[in-house]
């Protein structure tokens, strides 16, 4: 008998090995996929963009400092699960990341949305974010030109890893960018009827470092240091004379870290305390999303400073999925 070929032997060890990894692939490709995420505001953006066909799970509770987050135990089974991982970056989430790189499947990407926005050279040090320190300010998603970045990155890496539902993330991308779009005009609108000399901000926590000059406001000071301990005693009196000297009208804090020198500074200062930005706790509903959190700030900015806050009132906070 002849013997079979080099040839044939080679077809039929492929047709084999396609019978053995057929039913992993089908089974890879007909269930949701996990998609694992860090901050609140980067989930609800996941979310809106993968809508039902992924299932995500958020790392960090709605409400928690993100910047001292620490996994624990729980979350390092639930990256273990991630077939995709997408995270701030900027160093915002290095621990997660750590035990992510260590647990994670092999084929399970790591995005990194701000770095993969913003080229080196863009990325801001300021206040509690000092270029000694080696760690950027990582709140790029104030800045909603920014946040339709990561909308458009999010949107490429799912269809990327699920082609077959790319038209899908295609759809609900563009219908949310459209919103964003809408967020975007109505935070740039608000600003325009806060008296000029009064668009400057002093914050407690460091945030708006990307959204003032797009918005053409200017950032005064930020209190929180970059260890988010509270400032010294030279620096409190050094703020408040800056505050006096430049005449600001409010100063803003954080849900996330409520300040007791915050209202020190208020009183001694004469400035207003406003205590409720925020730039990672999503509102209660019905405006619990980021276009949600973003109205509130902006609201509450414009109205300390002066302007109209009936600005932002148009814009729909709602969920693509609501
Ligand atoms: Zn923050």
């Amino acid at each position: 008998m002849k013997k079979p070929s080099l040839q044939l032997l080679r077809r039929l060890m492929f047709a084999v090995l396609c019978l053995i990894l057929y039913p992993v692939h089908a089974e890879k490709t007909n269930k949701n996929l996990h998609v694992v995420t860090t901050v609140p505001p980067i989930t609800n953006i996941v979310e809106n963009i993968g809508g039902s066909l992924i299932t995500v799970t958020g790392i960090v509770p709605n409400g928690m400092d993100s910047h001292t987050f620490e996994p624990v135990p729980t979350d390092a089974k639930t990256l273990a699960n991630a077939d995709m991982i997408i995270v701030n970056g900027l160093n915002l989430e290095v621990p997660t990341i750590k035990l992510a790189e260590k647990v994670k499947k092999t084929d399970t990407p790591i995005v990194r949305l701000a770095n993969e926005t913003l080229p080196e050279e863009e990325w801001q040090y300021d206040f509690s974010f000092p270029k000694e320190q080696g760690n950027p300010n990582p709140h790029l998603w104030p800045n909603i030109a920014l946040t339709i970045r990561y909308a458009e990155i999010v949107r490429d890496r799912l269809a990327e890893y699920d082609p077959r539902h790319a038209d899908s993330y295609a759809a609900h991308a563009s219908t949310y960018i459209a919103k964003l779009t809408r967020l975007d005009q109505a935070i740039f609108a608000c600003v325009e009827t806060i008296p000029e000399s009064n668009r400057k901000l002093v914050t407690y926590h460091d945030s708006f470092a990307y959204f003032a000059p797009r918005y053409g406001m200017e950032v005064i000071a930020a209190i929180q240091p970059a260890s988010f301990t509270e400032p010294g005693p030279r620096d409190i009196v050094r703020i408040i004379e800056q505050i006096k000297r430049e005449k600001i009208l409010a100063i803003f804090g954080s849900e996330v870290f409520p300040s007791k020198i915050m209202e020190q500074i208020a009183r001694e200062s004469g400035a207003a305390f406003v205590d409720a930005l925020s730039d990672d706790e999503l509102p209660e509903k019905p405006d619990h999303s980021f276009i949600g959190m973003m109205v509130n700030n902006i609201r509450i900015i414009t109205e300390a400073l002066g302007g109209n806050p009936a600005c932002a009132s148009h814009v729909d906070t709602s969920n693509l999925s609501d």
